[in-house]
């Protein structure tokens, strides 16, 4: 369950690829990574087991962003249509940052810290390549 090759950035897209969030717990002092890392950012233990997380969070914090780059100006984003990104605490104990979607981004001031959240596993296709994205949704 330990071959380092599971911790790679390669091998988190590969799990969102099937729809699954993954992180790594730590065997010394069971601290949580997401992305998975192959050495333990408290500690810096080398036992770490691989494990799917349950997508299911709380938001932890989240911007508005109305200057976009040009990739998200592709997909139609810009200052009349801001897109929000979050800070997402998951349930198993770590945080991971994120697009947050089906909010609306245009009125921020209606969106609770605190908001169950669920991840949302998004198909996108740049220059023919497709892949799946991670994103947040309402719970
Ligand atoms: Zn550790």
């Amino acid at each position: 369950m330990t071959t380092s090759n599971e911790f790679t950035v390669g091998s988190f897209q590969g799990f969102l690829d099937q729809r699954k969030l993954a992180g790594s717990r730590c065997e010394q002092c069971s601290e949580l990574s997401v992305p998975p890392r192959a050495i333990c950012p408290k500690c810096h233990g080398t036992q770490m087991a691989l494990e799917e997380l349950s997508g299911r969070g709380t938001l932890a914090g989240f911007t508005s962003i109305s200057i976009v780059s040009t990739a998200m100006a592709q997909e139609g984003f810009g200052r009349e249509k801001p897109y929000l990104t979050g800070v997402i605490e998951l349930t198993e104990g770590s945080r991971i940052a994120a697009r947050l979607v089906e909010m609306d981004a245009t009125k921020p001031q209606e969106i609770k810290i605190g908001t169950s959240l669920q991840a949302v596993f998004q198909d996108t296709e740049h220059g023919g390549q497709k892949r799946v994205v991670l994103a947040f949704g309402p719970a």
